[in-house]
């Protein structure tokens, strides 16, 4: 499996520093999730991580496999085997879900190896069957006029389709009735092997009733203020994020 390590990093948006020194290790067959009060730097950690332009790193590296991905194009990071649930635009007309799905297949993989059209076409069927989709999602234009649920199901779709060596999902609960996050979960527990690794970044415990993280991570004014296994996001849950503040002497 891959490995992605966040070393120190330091994120500023419009010259406003947001991370403040972050450090995490993601490895092949490992669930991580990373929860937080809104406004602490989780959707901006994983903006950094695909190279979002507006946000600038002022310090510390990011590698996958020991290479810098800080040195890396947007569509490099995704050929090194980096996935972001939010890197798709919102909508783009005249582009079909299943046109897009399989140009984003094939920039995930080397020239020359391009995804046969047929075998393409059978996973995708398979997949969508899987995720219980309405097939007439593959022709519509992509994400125009989808509802949330359908978003959410359709970066499943091509998550589960790219396999990706490591995955970073902001918020892929947000929105969901119980429905569509079972099968959202469903998804995303198919992925689980030794050649896998997911960050999951959500608000709330909900998400990890489904998916078992191995690791969990708080998140605070832009830095990992704790880790632990599954017993601290229930923790969290039931007492919220005060009791760390306190630990850490945390001020708001
Ligand atoms: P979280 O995902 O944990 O809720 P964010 O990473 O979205 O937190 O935001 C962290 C901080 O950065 C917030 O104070 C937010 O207002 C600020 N921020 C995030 N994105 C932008 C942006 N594009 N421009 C200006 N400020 C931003
Ligand atoms: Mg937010
Ligand atoms: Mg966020």
């Amino acid at each position: 499996g891959s490995t992605l390590e966040i070393k120190d990093l330091h994120v500023s948006i419009e010259d406003k520093e947001i991370l403040k020194g972050v450090n995490l290790t993601i490895k092949g067959g490992e669930f991580h999730a990373v929860m937080g009060p809104n406004g602490t730097g989780k959707s901006t950690l994983a903006s950094a991580i695909m190279g979002h332009p507006k946000y600038e790193i002022t310090q510390g590296s990011i590698l996958m496999d020991g290479k810098d991905v800080l040195e890396m194009e947007v569509d490099e990071r995704a050929q090194a085997g980096l996935f972001l649930a939010m890197q798709y635009p919102s909508e783009i007309s005249g582009v079909t879900n299943s046109d897009f799905l399989r140009s984003s297949i094939n920039a995930h993989r080397e020239e020359g190896d391009e995804i046969p059209l047929m075998k393409f076409i059978k996973e995708m069927d398979e997949t969508m069957d899987y995720l219980d989709m309405d097939k007439n999602m593959a022709q519509r234009y992509l994400n125009e006029g989808f509802s949330g649920g359908e978003k959410k199901r359709n970066e499943i779709l091509q998550l589960m389709m790219i396999k990706p060596a490591i995955a970073i999902l902001d918020e892929i609960d947000s929105g969901l009735d119980i429905d569509a996050l079972k099968v959202v979960s469903k998804g995303i527990n198919k992925m689980r092997n030794d050649e896998f690794g997911c960050l999951m970044i959500t608000h709330y415990q909900r998400l990890l009733n489904y998916i078992t993280p191995d690791k969990v991570h708080v998140m605070m004014q832009g830095r990992v203020v704790k880790s632990g296994g599954p017993e601290l996001a229930q923790r969290l849950e039931a007492e919220g994020y005060d009791w760390i503040k306190q630990e850490l002497g945390i001020t708001d």
